[in-house]
């Protein structure tokens, strides 16, 4: 990053003629105190009074009942989220505005995940930038707008990030269904320069390819990162273990210990798509012969193999478990206990004594003691008795605000089978 673009974290400044007047969202108290402690939403419950014909995507100022300045956000009336508070001192929203954000948020992920070539860049709501994503891949950038007040200025933010990054590439993956949500329709498309025929990211000592314009989410589920050099480190502990990667997508867990430690590694995951990528993988990683990738079903292979006599059970140094989130809303959480239950009861009758089961949650409605309640409720009916080793979460670069619970959504847990 160019030295002189380094920001100077605190000096914030407010030049006069940036001072424009705004149309006024004034709140009332519900749920006051959350906003003005850094929360950015704002619900129309929570909005007293608003200024006539103001238009969507427009820049409004919000104020506390008393008419005092809380901060600056972008308005949509097409959403249940009326404004997402984006600054909390009178700016201009334009391309500087977001070349200096930018800078911050490089800034913050150059001091706390170093040594990456790849990185969640901006995380929403976790950089004050409600509905804006931004990955790097390398010389690639994917970008997510969840937000209409984003979508609109897509043209500056993608002029900011040229500005910093100097990409090759720049592509836009919004197809995802949360965009209904802000009125928004589903879109993937190239924003600048041309599309690589593929992105190669070393993670750890690991070779990835990743697949920026088919892949999940923006191509890898960059959240695991830091759990990846985690796994890599524990797998060495043992003598050419035997892993377990359930969920694995293109193998970032399991391929690890494959490198790093000499695994043997089954890898059950139900994309085609994924378990072809990640036997390619393998190959650039000189592992294919450590490595059985598996298309399946987990919930059906885990019952299976579990189901078997011992003797012919298949048993585990270390298994790994990462399920897509099971709740898209809070009625479900039910069935989704039961669902983590489930595949946990199926994981202790594999794991052998003094193995490690890696397990996670991202499920936003399941919080961490839900999620430790339906693991220990597993390991009761299975008399397996644990051991916590490790408490996990998302990598820095998925910044969480302490005051934005919705913020911190994985949740992970390392035990050692006593
Ligand atoms: N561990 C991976 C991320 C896993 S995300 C990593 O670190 O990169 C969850 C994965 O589970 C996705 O790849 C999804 O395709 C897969 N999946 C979802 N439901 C599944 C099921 N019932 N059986 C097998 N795989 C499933």
């Amino acid at each position: 990053m160019n030295e002189e673009l380094k920001p100077q974290i605190g000096q914030e400044k407010i030049h006069k003629e940036e001072i424009i007047e705004l149309p006024n969202v004034i709140l009332n108290n519900i749920n006051l105190e959350r906003v003005i402690a850094g929360h950015p939403w704002i619900y129309a419950s929570q909005i007293l009074k608003i200024s006539p014909n103001v238009e969507a995507g427009q820049v409004v100022c919000v104020r506390d009942p008393k008419r005092r300045f809380i901060g600056i956000g972008l308005y949509n009336p097409n959403s249940q989220i009326r404004v997402r508070l984006i600054s909390r001192v009178r700016e201009k929203i334009d391309k500087k505005f977001f070349i200096k954000r930018f800078q911050k948020a490089l800034f913050y992920r150059q001091r706390y995940l170093s040594n990456v070539e790849a990185f969640r860049w901006i995380n929403s709501e976790g950089d004050y930038l409600s509905g804006l994503v931004i990955d790097v891949y390398k010389r690639a950038c994917v970008i997510q707008t969840t937000a209409l007040g984003m979508e609109v200025r897509k043209s500056d933010i993608v002029e900011a990030v040229c500005a910093i990054m100097n990409p090759e590439v720049i592509i836009e993956r919004n197809d995802f269904h949360a965009r209904e949500f802000e009125g928004l329709e589903q879109r993937k498309q190239l924003l600048y320069g041309e599309l690589p025929s593929s992105v190669q990211i070393n993670v750890n000592g690991v070779k990835l390819y990743v697949d920026i314009w088919n892949g999940h989410k923006t191509g890898w589920y960059l959240d695991q990162q830091q759990n990846c050099k985690i796994v890599a480190g524990l797998a060495s502990m043992f003598k050419r273990p035997k892993v377990l990667d359930v969920f694995s997508y293109i193998g970032g867990f399991g391929l690890q210990a494959a490198v790093h430690a000499g695994a043997q590694v089954d890898f059950v995951e139900q994309s085609k798509a994924a378990i072809e990528l990640g036997r390619k993988i393998a190959e650039i990683n000189d592992v294919s012969n450590q490595c059985t990738f598996i298309e399946a079903n987990a919930f059906d292979w885990l019952k299976e193999k579990s189901s078997l006599s011992i003797g012919s059970r298949p048993q585990y140094d270390i298994i790994i478990l990462d399920p897509p989130s099971f709740t898209r809303n809070k009625e479900a959480v039910d069935r989704a206990m039961k669902g983590y239950k489930e595949i946990h009861i199926r994981a202790f009758k594999m794991l052998k004594q003094g193995g490690l089961l890696i397990t996670f949650s991202c499920s936003h409605h399941i919080n961490r003691e839900l999620f430790l309640s339906a693991i220990v409720g597993a390991a009761a009916d299975t008399n397996t008795l644990l051991r916590q080793i490790m408490v996990l979460g998302q990598s820095p670069d998925h910044a969480i605000m302490p005051m934005v619970p919705e913020t911190e959504y994985l949740k992970g847990f390392i035990f050692e089978k006593m």
